[in-house]
């Protein structure tokens, strides 16, 4: 049966062929992972685990919109191929509003969508924000908590329920999966964690959960329960519900255990003024390559999720820090589906060749990396953080610098011997096609800013250039002097903390100039991410 929400205004809906145009911007793609290198007691954590992850999708579209559960249920039950391209479109977003197109509804009948999501009644904005600045104590707690909802009682009172009480019956059925996964695993960082993470769901207190999970040092990575708070419009503090469920990779792990031992030599290098350089870092958080199996909820809508920094509750960060999840085998869809095809477009065909998936990864390695490295400090020794110095600046600088310091650092462990010969050649061209791709996300965001300006810095000094028909190459004489300068005067800013500095720079080199534009202009039919299948999930979840 169709509700009458689907009756209502169908002028005014895409249509079949309109829908299938929204989908055809995600590329279908299957995801696969390798488990021959799994102990048979380590596989079979794997079935309850995911059955426990695929259940944050419904505690996920519940969160999203209260009328998501009965939509689905009707579009479900449409077997048109109208109400099948409408069912599509609802599970690659999450709801009846694409993503990719400022939340428009696709459906007929949908209201735009609630920025509070069922966080909180939608009268109630004013009421909470008055409660966040004003309330103590427990009220206040229970007010900001990542952990519960606004609800109006039967006489209007608002009161903030924990999670493991609305969505106690779900949250039961989850917890039981954890166990089960728990009972099988032989890994006791794992064990530790699935255990914590059950009872967290049942008592609300995820405290010791999170600490578990920074310490995972198993081959199966699991991330699940509420995290992210971007679904929350009104106050980013209400977290949802979203699983990734993955597999250490032990190789990458490896080669970044190898490059984190030599970053220190890489800081006493860097090309800046000694002063600004840091003697003795810190220890860098510490960052896992995985490869995914499956990911659900709030983790898979839209553009998928190819890496993450958790937990976000900060007295476990202060205590314990963040841990950064690489998803490579995402990543080397993302560059198959989408970044290999832009590469066609925009670079010459000599450079096209040496476009690598290797050269991509490494250097988002280094990116992530690199953010650990330069000046943190304006002056350093000051006190006084790059970040206050350059205020909203400071973000797309940031990247910037993380990208071509990035990009400096893989040459000098190429002239080391720490990295392959081979990876000279390969990197510079996979940049110059990634900065293509990363422009298209446009530039009201700090990397689509930040990579404009890199790339707008080195065509002026001549390491890349325009050949006809609107394509570019590296130039091999000029790119490394350009790179190294780019890191130079960026960090240099940051050093200085000169924040009318950054704003020119931005204003001059953070634009798309016509040069490049026109090579944006032909991507349009390329995909802008992938649709992912979880062939191994469900594979796994037959057994
Ligand atoms: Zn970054």
């Amino acid at each position: 049966m169709i509700s009458s929400l689907l009756l209502l205004s169908l002028a005014a809906s895409p249509n079949e062929s309109a829908l299938k145009a929204q989908l055809a911007r995600f590329a279908p793609t299957e995801i696969r992972v390798d488990l021959k290198s799994l102990p048979a007691s380590e596989r079979a954590v794997l079935p309850p685990l995911l059955r426990a992850a695929g259940r944050m999708d419904s505690l996920y579209l519940a969160q999203v919109w209260a009328g998501n559960a009965q939509l689905l249920l009707d579009l479900s039950q449409d077997a048109t191929p109208l109400g099948k391209a409408r069912l599509h479109d609802f599970i690659v977003n999450k709801g009846p509003w694409s993503r990719l197109d400022g939340d428009a509804p696709f459906l007929p009948g949908i209201p735009p969508k609630p920025a509070e999501a069922s966080y909180y009644p939608s009268d109630s904005r004013a009421e909470v924000d008055k409660l966040i600045k004003g309330a103590t104590g427990d009220l206040k707690q229970q007010v900001t908590s990542f952990y519960t909802v606004g609800r109006r009682t039967e006489s209007g009172a608002l009161v903030f329920l924990p999670y493991s009480s609305v969505y106690q019956e779900a949250l039961a059925l989850v917890a039981t999966d954890l166990r089960e996964a728990a009972k099988a695993t032989q890994q006791p960082s794992l064990r530790t964690f699935l255990e914590a993470r059950a009872a967290a769901l049942l008592s609300n207190d995820y405290r010791a959960s999170d600490i578990a999970w920074m310490d995972l040092d198993s081959s199966i990575e699991p991330t699940l329960g509420p995290y992210e708070v971007y679904e929350d419009g009104w106050f980013n503090l209400k977290a949802a519900f979203e699983a990734f469920i993955s597999i250490t990779d032990a190789a990458e792990t490896k080669k970044l255990q190898s490059l984190g031992a030599r970053l220190q030599d890489l800081e006493d290098h860097l090309p800046i003024d000694h002063e600004y350089r840091n003697p003795k870092l810190g220890s860098a958080a510490p960052i896992k390559v995985v490869n995914e199996i499956f990911c659900a909820g709030d983790a898979n809508h839209g553009v998928q999720t190819a890496a993450y920094n958790l937990p976000n509750d900060e007295e476990i960060t202060r205590a314990k820090g963040t841990k950064r999840v690489m998803l490579k085998n995402v990543q080397e869809a993302k560059f198959q589906k989408v970044l290999l095809p832009i590469s066609k477009q925009v670079l010459s065909p000599a450079a096209q060749k040496h476009v690598s998936f290797e050269a991509f990864f490494t250097h988002i390695l280094m990116h992530e990396l690199m953010h650990g490295l330069g000046p943190h400090e304006a002056p350093p020794g000051s006190q006084k953080t790059v970040r206050e110095a350059l205020g909203n600046t400071y973000g797309t600088l940031e990247e910037a610098k993380a990208d071509i310091s990035g990009l400096w650092a893989l040459q000098q462990l190429v002239d080391k011997g720490a990295l392959p010969k081979s990876l000279e050649q390969s990197m510079y061209s996979t940049f110059l096609a990634s900065a293509f791709r990363t422009l298209r996300f446009g530039l009201n965001e700090a990397h689509g800013r930040g990579q404009a300006l890199q790339l707008n810095y080195l065509l002026d000094k001549g390491a890349f250039r325009k050949i006809a028909g609107c394509r570019f190459e590296v130039d091999e004489s000029k790119v490394k002097d350009g790179v190294r300068d780019l890191t130079h005067d960026i960090m240099t800013l940051q050093a200085e903390g000169n924040r009318a500095k950054a704003e020119s720079m931005l204003s001059t080199l953070g634009v798309i100039r016509p040069d490049v534009k026109c090579a944006l202009d032909r991507l349009g039919k390329i995909p802008v991410d992938i649709e992912p299948k979880f062939v191994t999930a469900e594979g796994l979840s037959k057994e």
